[in-house]
């Protein structure tokens, strides 16, 4: 914090816990109210003459940050495979690598974001929208403090970080980098310590200007609340219950195939996960049944091993909530294609829970609307596409979401009746430049690319 590390001025104290062994990694300080408006005060000391560097000013040392990000891989990639259980390649390619494309791609933006402009008689300037607070949670750990922190001191804004409180660690290494990379003192500052704490002090500070928050929609809520009485900008990144759409002609082994692959990465712990696989009622059961090829394969294990493509959840409390999840949807009637409630063989140890297909699952079973976060695909049945379109909206969410068809032609014009913020079509690739977010109670605001540089600017247009 303002350049340098310092005790928490509270007490308390998180532990960190390997969730493959349950062993404790690390404590880091619990801190609260009083660190926050430290950290607060820093980064407003900071706020004007880092708002008005030039874009050069900016660049280097955030080429610093990125060079960093890319000589660190190792070390980003065995922390997070240490405090959330990812597995070591799953790690390596999309917990260190995706943030250093991220960050990477902020380079090339501000180097030609138009900060100004001639509008008629008018010339707008985009200016930092302030100092940001940024709140993340621990399912991508990285990837969510890089894609909120980088636009955002790109922006010219000096931040206020508070991490999950299960994957602080990978949050101190970013810290370490920054403060190597030479930010001004206050630019960047740090205080790890839990969300009604930490979290709740920072989203109400009057100091800050910009929430930028990600985790669940319950909690989101409540910081867009919160927002709203300071007169705060916010954006929200909250929760999703993606459906993948298979249309008749569509390549049916394919779709199911990267389904299961997609809903089962990261342990299921994805936002934008495809929990939901729709297909037409006369291919419904040859869905199952590659479903069930597809999902057979993959063991949960060890995530340092390199053979391991599904580790454990981050935390107990994770665990016996995704194992809920499935017993209820049993007790509902859906029917169990692969995996179960039980814990996988010879991992008594371990937040691990079995890779799971259901399949008869209606609409208004809670696995079909609420999010699982886990590694737990639900099958449904549709009639037509008007029905496939109607269950595909028919949740809170409206995050992201697949839809398979003969051609892509097809397959665009069916997204576009869905409520959601992305949709991959025969199963295009994620696009780092392309904007982020939800629809509906998924969230307000987008990250990634321009549109998430965006976020933290705003404008002053001066009329000649
Ligand atoms: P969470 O809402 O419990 O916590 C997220 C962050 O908010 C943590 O840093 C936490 O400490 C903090 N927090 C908790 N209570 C707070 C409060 N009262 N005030 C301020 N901050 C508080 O979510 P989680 O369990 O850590 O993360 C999982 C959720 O995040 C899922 O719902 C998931 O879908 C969502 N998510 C969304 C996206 C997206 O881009 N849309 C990405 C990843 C995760």
């Amino acid at each position: 914090m303002d350049g340098s590390w310092r005790p928490s001025l509270d007490t308390g104290s998180i532990l960190v816990l390997n969730p493959a062994t349950e062993r404790v990694l690390a404590t880091v300080a619990a801190g609260g109210a009083a660190d926050v408006d430290a950290a607060v005060a820093a980064a407003r000391r900071a706020a004007r003459a880092w708002g008005a560097t030039t874009r050069e000013e900016r660049l280097a040392p955030l080429t610093r940050l990125r060079d960093g990000l890319a000589a660190h891989q190792e070390e980003i990639t065995a922390t997070v495979v240490a405090e959330l259980g990812a597995p070591v390649g799953f790690a390596a390619a999309v917990h260190a690598g995706l943030p250093l494309t991220v960050a990477g791609s902020y380079l090339t933006l501000l180097a030609d974001h138009p900060f100004e402009e001639r509008i008629g008689n008018s010339v707008v300037f985009a200016e930092p929208a302030g100092v940001v607070a940024a709140i993340t949670p621990w399912n991508y750990p990285l990837h969510q403090i890089v894609a909120k922190v980088v636009p955002a001191l790109a922006a010219g804004c000096p931040v206020v970080l508070k991490p999950a409180e299960d994957t602080p660690l990978v949050a101190r290494l970013f810290a370490r980098l920054v403060h190597e990379a030479g930010f001004p003192a206050g630019v960047f500052n740090l205080v790890t310590g839990t969300g009604p704490a930490a979290g709740a002090a920072l989203a109400a500070h009057p100091g800050v200007d910009v929430v930028s928050f990600t985790g669940s929609t319950a909690v989101g809520r409540s910081v867009a609340e919160t927002a709203g009485r300071g007169i705060k900008r916010v954006a929200l990144e909250l929760g999703g219950k993606s459906a993948n759409v298979v249309l008749p002609g569509a390549d049916l082994a394919r779709a199911v195939n990267a389904n299961v692959a997609n809903v089962f990465a990261n342990s299921g712990q994805t936002c934008s996960a495809w929990t939901r696989l729709l297909v037409h009622s006369d291919r419904y059961e040859e869905a199952v049944a590659l479903a069930a090829k597809a999902a057979g394969k993959y063991r949960p294990g060890d995530p340092a091993d390199p053979q391991t493509r599904v580790g454990p959840l981050v935390s107990a409390r994770q665990r016996e909530r995704v194992r809920g999840f499935i017993t209820g949807a049993l007790a509902e009637g859906a029917r169990l294609v692969v995996g179960g409630a039980g814990a996988p063989d010879g991992l008594a140890t371990g937040y691990y829970v079995r890779p799971t297909v259901l399949a008869g699952v209606t609409a208004d079973m809670a696995v079909a609307r609420e999010e699982v976060f886990g590694p737990v695909l639900a099958m449904l049945a549709y009639r037509d596409e008007d029905h496939a379109a109607e269950l595909a909206n028919a949740t809170e969410y409206g995050l992201a979401g697949g839809v398979w068809a003969a051609d892509t032609a097809t397959a665009a014009a069916f997204a576009r009746r869905l409520d959601a913020g992305q949709i991959d079509l025969n199963g295009g690739r994620f696009n780092p430049l392309a904007p982020f977010g939800g629809y509906k109670n998924s969230g307000l605001g987008r990250e990634l690319g321009r549109h998430g540089l965006e976020e933290f600017l705003q404008y002053k247009s001066l009329q000649y």
